[in-house]
Order: structure tokens, then sequence, then C-alpha cells
């Protein structure tokens, strides 16, 4: 199973571009091997037909092949291919079903609620789901698939309409949502439409504010080899005055090689999180003063 995702925050393409870049993210993690896909993407703004509000995130999901997925994404008449977006995200899965049959509804990207407010994609598998799934049901959150991964966007959710006034960052809401989970190793996508801050900042590039975000978390691998491996989590693209304009994080580098060769390696339990522009990487359970650094490699890939 793959995980492909990207920000971008200054490079304006159309939705085509957008659907023909995680496609292609997909098919070059296809030989991990899944039985599903999906992705996740910006809706057109200011459309409100029924049930897509403002700027909210779509969600396409297909059973079978990626190929089965790419003719699905032609299909929906609700999504202008021709409409330019300048700031613009998507995530993109395959599927590896451990919890649930291979179906569109058990695909990821999974979702917080009808709105869409937070979607996650996942590779790995989440213990304790049925308690998390059950203490959920009886505060009121409803499920719709039969993974587990679907405890991950909920439980978000819940910390999220529980922070009460506390200013939780986006990395801090990942990581009290992991620590949450007993868990595989586990290799984790999340992107929200609220405006969230931002912690912890050794990498820094100023594009202004963007309410745009996402966060990626990864977590110690301990078979190699195994399908759930996840090797890379991000690149970054840099215009000639330093300044990031795109985010890519894949669980291989063979899927962002054609964006960029400048890559960061997450190591175990890092949580990398773009948010208003900004990288920033985040320790889960950190000690107190660990300031994480990575170095931005380039690689030497084809
Ligand atoms: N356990 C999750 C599921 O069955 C994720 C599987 C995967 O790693 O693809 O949906």
């Amino acid at each position: 199973c793959g995980i492909f995702a990207y920000l971008n925050y200054c490079v304006s393409r159309t939705r085509k571009e957008i659907f023909e870049t995680l496609v292609k993210g997909l098919q070059r993690l296809e030989y991990r091997g899944y039985d599903s896909a999906g992705i996740a993407v910006d809706g057109d703004k200011n459309t409100t037909t029924d049930g897509i509000n403002n700027n909210i995130i779509v969600l396409i999901k297909k059973n079978g092949k990626v190929k089965a997925l790419d003719e699905e994404l032609y299909k929906k008449d609700c999504m202008d291919l021709e409409v330019e977006l300048d700031t613009h995200f998507g995530m993109a899965h395959t599927r590896w079903a451990t919890h649930g049959e291979p179906s569109a509804l058990n695909s990821h990207p999974h979702r917080s609620d009808k709105n869409n407010e937070f979607v996650v994609i996942h590779n790995g598998i989440i213990t304790n789901y049925k308690e998390l799934k059950k203490y959920l049901n009886s505060k009121g959150y409803e499920f719709e698939s039969e993974t587990d991964t679907e405890v991950i966007p909920k439980l978000i959710k819940y910390v999220y309409d529980n922070r009460e006034r506390e200013d939780l960052s986006f990395s801090t809401l990942v990581e009290r949502v992991i620590q949450q989970l007993v868990r595989s190793p586990l290799l984790i996508g999340v992107r929200s439409k609220y405006e969230l801050s931002a912690e912890h900042i050794p990498i820094q590039y100023n594009t202004g504010d963007r309410s745009q975000n996402i966060a990626m978390f990864k977590e110690g691998v301990q078979e190699k080899n195994s399908h759930n491996r996840p090797d890379i989590a991000n690149a970054v693209n840099s215009a000639e005055d330093g300044k990031a304009v795109e985010y890519y994080f894949a669980s291989d580098a063979s899927a962002i090689i054609e964006h960029t060769n400048k890559v960061i390696y997450l190591e175990d339990d890092d949580i990398a999180a773009v948010v208003g522009g900004k990288l920033s990487l985040h320790r889960l359970n950190r000690l107190a003063g660990e300031v994480p650094v990575r170095a931005i490699q380039t690689l030497q890939m084809e």
C-alpha cells in the first residue's frame, strides 16, 4: 500500500493536472500491492451544489486498480476539470485491506464528518480501534466504514471539538491522537480545512499567510520490506528565491523524484506538518527542549 500527498502554494494547476499528478504518484507505488485506491482534493470554491460547501475537500474512492480510480475521476460531473487552483493540495492512497473488505467505502481517505473537516490516509493497523470506535460512538460520532483507520479522523475531530480555548497546534493535535492509538508502525497523512497554528520550526520558508495545511507522521518500522514499510516522507521544491512552493510526501522516493530531488527522510516518530506554507517537524512524546533538525538531502535517483 502507498501514500502520496502534496501541498502547493504558488504554481497554479488545473484540476485535470492535479488528478494526473496524484494518479502518477499512485502508479509509482503500485508495486507495493493494494486492492483499492482513493484521493482527496480541493473542491470548487464558491460552488454550493448538494453537499458541497465552499472550499470543501472532496473524496473520490474506488475499489480495484489505480486505473479504475483514474477513470472514476473523470466521471465526477461535480468537478470542473479546467478550473485553475493557485493554492491546492492532494492526497492519494492505495489500500491493502486489513480491517473491512476491499470496497470504495472502506478505501482511504477517511473523513471526520460529512463536511470532510479532517481527512486521513493511513498505512498500518490500529489494534484498539474497536474500543475507540465504541467510545466515539457514545459521544455521537458516526462511522461509515468497517476500517480501523476511520477512528483516526473521528478522534482528531473529537480532540479538536474538545480543545476548549486552547490554541492547539496542528502537530500537537495529531500527536494527541496518535498517543491514543495502539498501533503497528504507521504512516498517516492528515489534512484539515481549519487554520491551525504551528510550532517547532527548524526548517523554515516564508511563503506568506496561507490556511492550507497537511501533516504526516511516520512511526518506527520493524519489518523491512513489509508492504507497510514507509521509506520516505517528505520532499521540498523551492523556488529560486529559496521559498518553498511545493511539499510532497510519499511512502517511497520513487513517487516524488519527478517533482523534486530535494528530500527530507523522516525519522521514526517524526511528525512533519506544513502549516501556513511552512514545514515544521515535531517529535512524538518529545523530551523537553528537544528540537528535531533534519537535513535536506539531494536524491541521486534518475
Ligand atoms: N488498516 C487499514 C485498512 O485496512 C490500512 C491498510 C493499509 O495499510 O493499506 O484500511
